[in-house]
């Protein structure tokens, strides 16, 4: 008996415990819910990115917390609605460029990184999963990273268009104005109708952010292969998000009609409260901080 207390005392050295995951599991739903599910479908939102600077478009009753953003119809056919965009973008990008992943994105990377993440789908488009090392991602919404020609598909880094942006409207610049969501800021009460909007050098067409905006559908590419992944997947995993966008709240839908399991982590009600197995009310860093 001693003998044999010896050699599991010899293995446990051997192998020492992940005591903080273990003792988080204790008392945390989460844990238990995450260990029990070996391929996790991750779903991430607006809350997620929070804590890098980033505002979210919802209060904690899903409800808008501003103006609705830019609609896809307007963009494209207004260049009054193309140069409000882009002043207000060309002062919200400079922080927003600058912003680097949390720990809400180092916990999912980790996820990942021990196996149990069949994919990442998020509603986010600004590439902070990437940045924070996560390799399986799908850009739901797009990349706010990238912009691209509405006429022949070209595609330019954001990062090169904001110094075209820079040089067209250099008065511009000295404007400042708080950030709001995906690289937008609040400039209001000027006459936008001097800012110019460069247009595509290889055929002159208008140039867009890489992203999906309202009134836009979502490739149906990236929902097949999202839904694939879906599939394969054990359970599902919303982190920081209301579900109010129906291209996000659908996967929930899908996961919801299969039989998987869900659960999610968010500051007030979420669409899906309804279809939820376990629901967690808690900032995303904080709720998965016993996953780093
Ligand atoms: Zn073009």
């Amino acid at each position: 008996m001693a003998g044999l207390t010896q050699r599991r005392d010899r293995d446990d050295l051997a192998k020492p415990p992940k005591a903080d995951y273990i003792c988080a599991m204790a008392n945390n739903p989460l844990a238990e819910f995450i260990d029990r599910h070996a391929r996790l479908f991750v779903l991430t939102g607006a809350g997620c990115s929070t804590n890098s600077g980033i505002p979210d478009y919802r209060d904690s009753h899903g409800n808008w917390k501003r103006t609705q953003p830019v609609n896809f119809a307007a963009f494209m056919a207004e260049e009054r609605t193309r140069q409000r965009y882009w002043a207000r973008s060309l002062i919200g990008w400079r922080r927003f460029g600058q912003a680097v992943p949390n720990d809400a994105h180092h916990a999912l990377a980790k996820l990942e990184t021990n196996g149990r993440c069949e994919m990442l789908l998020t509603q986010n488009v600004d590439r902070l999963h990437q940045s924070a090392g996560h390799r399986q991602v799908i850009d739901l919404h797009g990349r706010l990273d990238l912009v691209r020609c509405m006429g022949c598909g070209a595609k330019i880094q954001r990062q090169e268009f904001q110094r075209a942006l820079s040089e067209a409207n250099a008065a511009w610049l000295a404007h400042d104005a708080a950030d709001a969501p995906d690289g937008d800021a609040d400039l209001e009460g000027h006459d936008f109708s001097s800012f110019q909007v460069p247009a595509c050098e290889e055929c002159g067409a208008i140039l867009k952010p890489d992203v999906v905006f309202f009134g836009e559908n979502v490739p149906r590419d990236i929902v097949a292969t999202a839904q694939d992944h879906l599939a394969q997947a054990d359970a599902m995993l919303v982190v920081g998000s209301s579900l109010m966008v129906y291209s996000g709240f659908r996967f929930v839908q899908a996961a919801a009609q299969k039989g998987i399991p869900i659960a999610a982590v968010n500051l007030g009600r979420t669409r899906a409260d309804d279809l939820l197995s376990l629901k967690v009310e808690d900032r995303c860093e904080a709720a998965l901080a016993f996953l780093l």
